[in-house]
């Protein structure tokens, strides 16, 4: 029952020379283990280059360990880039202002709607190129049927608030070959436990309190103040009774075969 639905959030790390890469998958909530994940990036690097591709899902909790766990990476390296940045992502972005303070955006990814044949997509724009040209129009991605209306289904002038926090940005020299190299490296890495772990620490010790509670109320038999409803405390309690039914079963037979 326990740990079998609970929500996970994985990560890849990749090392090259001056920058650390690190992917996650997965979703960013209470469990996030995001402060854990620091001392498995190893050495300081200058650059810090974060694919949140894998990102499905953050919630409120996810959205204030994020800042804290970003703020103190932005102290770490000299520059941290996100890259891949999809839709859930993009909203948190341009919702909470110090979501992504002082990270450089480059890819992210951006919902399409065609009204026209109805066709749902994502799409993959480039911050740093739009910004260069000035561009706060969504780049049209023809779905291939006559008379097209595939469009991005959000406001432009919301989902590229962004735009606005991104120009006086540092951006390390050799950009678009980081995040290439980092790409390559993360899709060679190996999941690390280190995010994962804080996930299971927790509710082990908690079941582990939970069965010393249990056993320490056997002997009396006396019932845990709130804790009712919790499972596996029934079965010494349908024990004992069980035990005393059979006695008095058995006292029962011996007086029906003593009276004859
Ligand atoms: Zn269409």
């Amino acid at each position: 029952m326990q740990g079998t639905d609970r929500q996970r959030l994985d990560a890849r790390i990749g090392h090259g020379d001056g920058w650390t890469a690190l992917r996650l998958d997965g979703v960013i909530d209470e469990h996030n283990g995001l402060a854990g994940l620091t001392p498995a990036l190893g050495p300081k690097t200058d650059t810090l280059l974060l694919d949140l591709g894998g990102v499905r899902r953050i919630n409120s909790v996810g959205v204030r360990d994020w800042v804290v766990w970003l703020k103190s990476q932005r102290e770490r390296y000299r520059h941290v880039v996100l890259f891949d940045c999809p839709p859930a992502i993009m909203n948190e972005v341009n919702l909470v202002r110090n979501f992504a303070e002082g990270a450089l955006i480059t890819t992210f990814r951006a919902p399409y709607y065609c009204d026209r044949c109805g066709q749902e997509s994502v799409q993959t724009l480039d911050a740093p190129a739009m910004i260069a040209q000035d561009v706060r129009k969504a780049p049209p991605f023809p779905c291939g049927k006559p008379a097209c209306a595939n469009a991005l289904d959000d406001a432009e002038e919301t989902y590229f608030a962004f735009f606005d926090d991104q120009r006086d940005l540092a951006r390390p020299a050799n950009l678009d070959a980081l995040v290439a190299a980092a790409r390559e490296a993360l899709a060679a890495a190996s999941t690390v436990t280190h995010a994962s772990a804080p996930i299971v620490e927790k509710p082990l010790d908690l079941r582990a309190a939970e069965a010393r509670l249990a056993m320490a109320s056997v002997p009396t038999g006396a019932p845990v103040p709130g804790d009712g409803q919790r499972p596996g405390r029934q079965d010494p309690v349908f024990i004992a009774i069980l035990v005393v039914m059979l006695g008095i079963l058995g006292v029962l037979v011996y007086l029906i075969a003593t009276l004859e």
